[in-house]
């Protein structure tokens, strides 16, 4: 029998799937992680699994006790089904620049949410500072804190990366995934660099993002936007400090859309807009090293979660990327 108790026992363990067409045009082999066959549906299962984990560890989290968080989406996401297989409640502070299929989707789920305006990190309002504050205010409550919760990376440390080693008999030439906490990124390139040094690490970051001038350059400059959701950071997070970075790639949305709409049509795989920063950079990686390569992105969520923006020719028309 091969049984996983609950929702909890049943994250983790994805496939590591082939992209075939973008393989057969670069030649190397290009894989993705399924990370949108976890159960509640991203990447962010894994880190809110362990987030959770750690507090119930650590004592700071106690029957009945309340999870709050400041987060785009699938944190949340992810929170809210671990607080209900778990007893606990959650409180999500969201900015209302994020898709209403994700805002609507906490709702269901059950979490209180709370929209909140876009603001800058600096800013005393911003939706993490405000998680955080409120979090201190709560009896019997802790603050997730993703981005600079260790527990997150540690989380990608001890199963994605190990995972996708194991996945691929250690033959891996390269890793290159966007940040948003830096959790996944960080902790897969830490596990995989502790068991080839030679495994190229790199980070994908999309327009208006710092990461890719911080790693070109050493200093944080933001420049241009875009459409795709829980990527990119201007700050170095506790997550991202100390991974290794072998160097970076920056992705436009023009290209990334290309991407998830190839990824649809030719792969069979209905992806997030993440996933176009992903695989867009895995294919320019590839094409820098040349053929004959493993390279391994990780397929964060799916589309459904934007199926009103990425997947709508009129919301896209709108923003000038038709
Ligand atoms: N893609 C999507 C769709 C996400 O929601 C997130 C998390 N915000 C990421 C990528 C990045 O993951 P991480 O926080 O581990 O850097």
């Amino acid at each position: 029998m091969d049984i996983k108790h609950g929702f909890v026992d049943a994250v983790g363990n994805t496939p590591l799937i082939r992209l075939n067409s973008f393989s057969e045009e670069t030649g190397c082999e290009i894989l993705g992680k399924a990370e949108f066959l976890n159960p509640g549906g991203s990447v962010k299962d894994r880190a809110a699994l362990y987030i959770i984990q750690e507090a119930e560890k650590a004592g700071t989290l106690q029957p009945g006790g309340t999870v709050v968080e400041g987060t785009a989406g699938n944190t949340g996401i992810g929170l809210a089904h671990i607080c209900n297989a778990k007893g606990y409640k959650c409180l999500i502070i969201i900015p209302d620049t994020q898709s209403q299929e994700k805002i609507d989707l906490l709702r269901t789920l059950g979490a209180e949410v709370r929209t909140v305006p876009a603001v800058p990190y600096r800013d005393a309002n911003n939706y993490v500072k405000l998680s955080g504050r409120l979090a201190s205010e709560m009896e019997n409550a802790i603050w997730a804190n993703q981005f600079d919760n260790l527990a997150n990376r540690r989380a990608h440390y001890e199963t994605t990366g190990r995972e996708i080693w194991e996945q691929t008999d250690g033959k891996i030439d390269a890793w290159v995934a966007a940040t948003g906490t830096g959790g996944t990124y960080a902790g897969v390139a830490m596990f995989l660099k502790d068991q080839n040094p030679q495994v190229r690490c790199l980070v994908a970051d999309p327009m208006g993002s710092g990461l890719y001038s911080y790693v070109k350059t050493g200093t944080i400059t933001l420049e241009g936007s875009s459409i795709t959701e829980g990527i990119g950071n201007s700050r170095i997070t506790a997550n991202m400090e100390g991974a290794p970075i072998d160097d970076a790639i920056q992705i436009d949305d023009p290209t990334a859309i290309k991407v998830v709409y190839q990824l649809l049509q030719k792969d069979g795989l209905f992806m997030g807009g993440s996933v176009g920063i992903n695989v867009g950079a895995a294919v320019a990686l590839a094409k820098q090293m040349g053929p004959g390569h493993t390279i391994v992105t990780v397929l964060c969520d799916g589309g459904s979660r934007y199926q009103s923006r990425l997947y709508n020719p009129q919301w896209l028309a709108e923003k000038g990327l038709a």
